[in-house]
């Protein structure tokens, strides 16, 4: 077993971090945020002061920071001069592409090497440790970061050179908003031309309209399995974060002239839905703006 740095113990690290502990890692946890931290140390991690003792002799330092500028201040102020050059550096936060590959390169003049890794599956999967992992990095960085990935979740894969962990992530999560959105469009419109929710649920489930927002997230409540809609929209994968990724997935097509039609509308949608108080609703709650779901 290894010891391991643990930087960003919220929502997501928190549960990840106590994954690691339980399969007998050694979890140097540092999180601003004293109630993170002490429950780590409850999830069986060894809470520490700065973020650079959580770095310093690990064999691999993991991040799990909101953003971009998050973790490329964490590397700089206590990681880099800190961590030893045999450590492998692992962000799983979902961050800019050019931001990931900037880090990688500061990484690697440094003398260390460093992946990106961020995941899917949300909260509930990241306490369950069943996360995947999409990974950009060398093949010695991947094959030195998998174990611990291994440790936190279900599916690692490598997607190719530093930054196409992130390209992966949000490719994915652009098309996640616009099925979430088509969906949510669906389930309004065979309702209105009264059709039984259910009814369509169980024909394009098995049709080629399926998707997973239909049949592992279904945006209407009572309605397929068990989801955010049947909870008040309230957990889940919050509109705030979805507009996050949907804005990094923009900024990527402007950098390589990408046309992203679909991907666009649906940052505007959820823009909207946001500014309009909601950005802590699971992003399935959009099907409210498409008319009353008890009408
Ligand atoms: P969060 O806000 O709950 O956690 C972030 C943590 O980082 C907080 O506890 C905060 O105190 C800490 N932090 C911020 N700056 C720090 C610093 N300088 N040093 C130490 N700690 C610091 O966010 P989250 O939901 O855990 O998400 C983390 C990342 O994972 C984000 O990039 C997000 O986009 C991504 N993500 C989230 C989900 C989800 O469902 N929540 C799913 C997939 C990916």
């Amino acid at each position: 077993m290894a010891r391991v740095g643990f930087i960003g113990l919220g929502n997501m690290g928190g549960g990840m971090a106590a994954n690691l502990a339980k399969k007998g890692h050694d979890v140097h946890a540092f999180d601003l945020s004293e109630e993170a931290l002490s429950r780590a140390k409850q999830a069986g991690c060894l809470p520490v002061d700065s973020a650079a003792k959580a770095a310093e002799k690990a064999e691999a330092v993991i991040t799990m920071l909101p953003a971009g500028s998050h973790v490329e201040q964490v590397y700089k102020e206590s990681v880099f001069g800190i961590a030893d050059t045999a450590a492998v550096l692992i962000d799983c936060s979902t961050i800019d592409v050019e931001t990931a590959v900037r880090v990688a390169d500061a990484a690697s003049a440094k003398g260390l090497t460093a992946v990106d890794a961020p995941v899917s599956g949300g909260i509930a999967a990241a306490n369950a440790g069943s996360l995947t992992f999409m990974v950009g990095g060398t093949q010695d960085g991947f094959d030195r970061a998998r174990p611990f990935l291994e440790d936190m979740g279900k599916a690692v894969i490598h997607a190719g050179s530093n930054g196409t962990g992130q390209t992966a992530k949000i490719c994915n999560n652009m098309l996640l908003g616009a099925t979430m959105i088509a969906t949510c469009e669906a389930f309004m419109l065979a309702k209105r031309q009264g059709l039984d929710p259910q009814k369509f649920y169980d024909i394009s489930s098995v049709s080629s309209g399926q998707s997973w927002s239909m049949t592992s997230y279904c945006p209407l409540p009572e309605v397929g399995p068990e989801s955010p809609a049947d909870h008040g929209y309230a957990g889940g994968f919050a509109t705030g974060l979805m507009l996050k990724d949907l804005r990094l997935a923009l900024a990527a097509a402007q950098a390589s002239g990408s046309e992203t039609p679909m991907g666009k509308h649906a940052a505007q949608l959820y823009e909207a839905f946001a500014d309009g108080g909601n950005a802590g609703l699971d992003f399935s709650a959009i099907i409210k703006t498409l008319g009353d779901l008890d009408g």
